[in-house]
């Protein structure tokens, strides 16, 4: 399973940089949880490849992408862009991002070939196929109805906690899954902004660390994502001094293989 968590941001020489203001996963080239940056940085493959969003939430950073993502395909595409999705989710989209007056609402429209834009819904829990992948979605512990997944091809199977506070339902299916190769975990702000951290529902490096605690696995990797631009390098010194081994930062841009 090929995974790459995609560019947002760009350095003052116009390259990717590692700062991670939108997010956006995409596996195997086809299929992308949360599409916060999926317009802006898909590859061209990817752009002509991938027609499966599955969202984690609502929330902007997560799906800013979305809708430029229909609107740059809308004449060409042959078979409509689909989103996976809690019904909770999808009813925030069509009320509060295609509503005509933020965004043209794509599920009304067609193309010469038909729909653009479908949706699919899950509910926490249910396990549910997108193209070569299994998913199983989990509820986790956001300030929104926000789901994590497990999620495997005939190979490998990873974990994305998806935006979270504590969480246990997550650390059970991680704990019970058969195989597991590396586990995305969100880490969003530096320990000085614990009481940010607590009100928005996100993980601290301290609080990452009772977290992984409750993980019983020693035969997986661990990964960092969703950490806040301006806090990035605190962040990344904090969890480096928790000494938690097979933890580490997931690079933005870099294609994982598992
Ligand atoms: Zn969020």
């Amino acid at each position: 399973m090929k995974v790459q968590l995609l560019p947002s941001t760009f350095n003052n020489c116009g390259a990717a940089s590692s700062s991670q203001h939108l997010t956006c996963f995409v596996i195997d080239d086809t299929v992308a949880v949360d599409a916060g940056s999926l317009a802006m940085a898909a590859s061209p493959i990817q752009q002509q490849q991938v027609r499966d969003i599955v969202l984690t939430h609502a929330h902007l950073d997560h799906i800013a992408g979305l809708p430029l993502f229909v609107d740059d395909l809308f004449p060409t595409l042959s078979s409509p862009v689909t989103v996976y999705s809690t019904e909770s989710v999808i009813e925030t989209l069509e009320r509060d991002v295609f509503n005509w007056s933020v965004y043209p609402r794509f599920s009304e429209l067609t193309n010469d070939n038909g729909p653009v834009l479908v949706y699919r819904t899950y509910r926490p829990g249910d396990a549910f196929t997108v193209k070569h992948l299994t998913f199983r979605s989990i509820e986790v512990n956001h300030r929104v109805p926000t789901t994590g997944f497990l999620i495997s091809d005939d190979q490998a199977t990873i974990a994305i906690s998806g935006d979270t506070a504590e969480m246990d339902e997550f650390w059970d299916a991680v704990n019970q899954a058969e195989e597991l190769s590396a586990v995305l975990l969100e880490c969003a702000f530096p320990d000085e902004l614990e009481e940010l951290a607590r009100l928005s529902h996100h993980l601290t490096p301290t609080r990452l660390k009772s977290e992984m605690a409750k993980c019983t696995r020693t035969d997986c990797r661990f990964y960092v994502v969703n950490l806040k631009p301006m806090h990035r390098e605190t962040i990344v010194e904090q969890l480096g001094k928790l000494n938690i081994k097979n933890l580490e930062p997931l690079e933005v841009g870099k294609i994982y293989e598992w």
